[in-house]
């Protein structure tokens, strides 16, 4: 089966005080039909760039340097700016971080939704009502009918969420990208907002993006992980087989800052340093700096990307390898 996103050495530059700065750097995944796909890593690693980049959304100074991005067969890299007007919100959708960024708080949410239905899929103003209704009972919104009616400030962050997880799926999308979408939001409304887009997902037969920096939304949403760092992809597997077996020592460090009730308190760890900013990475490796199993080759020569069984790690000395021994 063909995947319904397949991007392959796409570069995306910023240009800055004379100098092109690489955001993201040859970065290459798939996503097949159905599957749900978390990028994750640390901040600054690229991976909202690189779900802008899909969407064509890059602001100037930034521009595409290279690659493809193939959604059901198509160039997105090739499309005119009208063509991919008719694309977004159509047949690919994002939804973001903080809603209030996205949501007018001079309209009401019936207004917002029914905008968009009517833009996109030109329905008349009583099917766009209906629908509007509709899309709002389906994200678990009690009492649609009447909360259509008000305005993003007077709902909570947890229903703000659900509105915009409405307003990205009112069209039917084939491809959902969420940008860190339960970040803002407390735990347990995050649960509720995961356990909903997982719903959706069976139910509209959905297939996701979902970019995250939190290793525990990785382990509840993907089907495969693809870990960024530095503006590349360091791994990929399967989401079973990255948790039970690491092979980038970027993913190990990853799992093991994940807070353990069991450690005794005062040992959480961290990855020392920081990742690096696009006009200042390394040679080489660009974890070798922060890297504890960095030699002498990790600082001279960037390791390529390598199949390892089920994953795929762009190592020198990956974990349990006789290499790394
Ligand atoms: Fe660490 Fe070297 Fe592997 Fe980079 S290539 S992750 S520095 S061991």
């Amino acid at each position: 089966m063909a995947p319904i996103l397949d991007v392959t050495d796409l570069r995306t530059v910023f240009h800055a005080e004379g100098k092109t700065i690489p955001a993201v750097d040859g970065v290459s995944f798939h996503i097949d039909k159905g599957e749900t796909l978390c990028l994750v890593g640390e901040s600054g690693s690229g991976k909202s760039v690189t779900s802008l980049s899909v969407m064509r959304l890059i602001p100037p100074p930034g521009e595409y340097a290279g690659g493809k991005i193939l959604f059901e067969g198509e160039d997105l890299l090739r499309k005119t700016e009208k063509e991919m007007c008719a694309i977004r919100g159509n047949r690919i959708a994002m939804i973001y971080q903080e809603p209030m960024t996205s949501l007018n708080p001079l309209f009401t949410v019936g207004m917002q939704l029914r905008e968009t239905l009517r833009k996109h899929q030109r329905l008349s103003a009583r099917e766009a009502q209906a629908r509007a209704v509709e899309m709002l009972g389906l994200v678990g919104i009690p009492d649609p009918g009447q909360r259509i009616r008000e305005f993003p400030w007077q709902m909570s962050g947890g229903m703000r969420q659900r509105v915009m997880i409405a307003m990205g799926l009112c069209c039917r999308p084939r491809l959902l990208i969420a940008d860190e979408p339960t970040t803002a939001l407390d735990v347990t409304i995050q649960a509720q907002i995961l356990d909903l887009m997982r719903r959706l997902k069976r139910e509209l037969d959905m297939t996701i993006l979902f970019i995250t920096h939190d290793l525990g939304v990785v382990a509840e949403m993907a089907d495969r992980v693809a870990v960024m760092y530095a503006g590349r992809i360091v791994e990929e597997a399967p989401v079973r087989v990255l948790f039970a077996k690491p092979r980038h020592p970027y993913t190990r460090g990853l799992m093991d800052c994940i807070p353990d009730p069991g450690r005794p308190r005062g040992q959480l760890h961290v990855i020392s340093g920081v990742v690096p900013a696009p006009d200042r990475y390394p040679t080489g490796c660009r974890f070798h700096p922060r890297c504890p199993y960095a030699r002498p080759l990790c600082a001279e020569e960037a390791p390529p990307m390598r199949k390892l069984g089920a994953s795929s790690a762009a190592c020198h000395f990956p974990l349990g390898t006789e290499a790394a021994s």
